[in-house]
């Protein structure tokens, strides 16, 4: 396996940052993850724009243009052979010196991993997940902007061991004011009646790329799509409810602190959005 680190292909095993990368010793970074489905890399642009995007949020000089670090994937791609795979892109602030000071960080690395990513085992696809709401709360858009993949990723770490705690393999964060937000690493989505709901993101979710696909496909199938804050009892009381992201791709969930929804499997209309979604991963990209 061939990883891009700062400016040449390395060996898995000789893959290695310094103990004063401001990326490890501060979360000073971003990152992207994005999927390849039988050599297409779906939506390619609207990542590499989102990392663009993080990077002059967070005031980082990405050390290549957005067209040159998206050949760069490309070739990354090729190099490792494999069709069918996750893309994992790192952009710390760099080496710097143990102060916080990042203008000290001359230079941004940068690191790309093409791998094979298993998720969820695939029998949760047919079988739907359970999961819970936890005391995480998502940090308020006004601090940090949800659309910031920013290597602070502890919240959504303290998400994971919650569910893990809880014995389910995925959780839900809700905001500051109680209202649902998002996953550790996905976006949600609830069906009541006509109507399909997911938080906006003045709520603290980030509007993740799977999300906008599906709400592209949803109301090009004529449902009535809608970004709207809800609430647990929304939750509860749904008739059905799913998850989306680039590695989780689109789950359906059957169980929220122990209410079932709908009929304790994955619904119908869960199940049509995942086939239009497979049918749509193959084409829309850059093959
Ligand atoms: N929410 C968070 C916090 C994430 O990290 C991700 C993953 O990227 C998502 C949602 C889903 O977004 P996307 O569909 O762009 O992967």
């Amino acid at each position: 396996q061939w990883i891009f680190l700062n400016n040449e292909f390395v060996k898995k095993e000789d893959a290695k940052i310094s103990v004063y990368d401001h990326g490890f010793l501060y979360g000073d970074g971003i990152f992207e993850g994005i999927r390849v489905y039988s050599g297409n890399i779906f939506r390619m642009e609207d990542h590499m724009d989102r990392l663009y995007q993080s990077a002059k949020s967070i005031l980082l000089t990405i050390p290549y243009s957005q067209a040159e670090l998206s050949e760069l994937v490309v070739k990354t791609v090729d190099k490792n052979e494999l069709s069918d795979a996750y893309i994992r892109l790192v952009v710390s602030r760099g080496v710097g010196d143990l102060g916080l000071d990042p203008y000290k960080c001359k230079q941004a690395s940068l690191v790309i991993i093409v791998e094979p990513l298993v998720i969820f085992p695939k029998h949760l696809y047919e079988t739907g997940i359970d999961i819970v709401t936890v005391a995480t709360r998502r940090n308020r858009p006004d601090v940090l902007s949800p659309m910031v993949k920013s290597l602070n990723y502890l919240n959504n770490v303290l998400v994971r061991i919650e569910a893990h705690l809880a014995n389910v393999s995925e959780a839900l964060m809700l905001n500051d004011q109680g209202y649902v937000a998002e996953g550790s690493a996905d976006n949600v989505f609830i069906l009541k009646g006509s109507k399909l709901l997911t938080p906006p993101g003045y709520i603290g979710a980030l509007e993740g790329i799977t999300r906008n696909a599906i709400i592209e496909i949803a109301a090009d199938l004529g449902y009535d799509v809608r970004e709207e804050p809800f609430t647990r009892h929304d939750v509860y009381t749904a008739d059905e409810v799913f998850l989306t992201g680039t590695a989780a791709e689109v789950i359906a969930v059957v169980k929220v602190d122990g209410r079932v929804i709908g009929e304790g499997v994955p619904g119908h209309h869960t199940k049509k959005l995942l086939v239009e979604f497979r049918k749509k991963v193959v084409t829309d990209g850059v093959k």
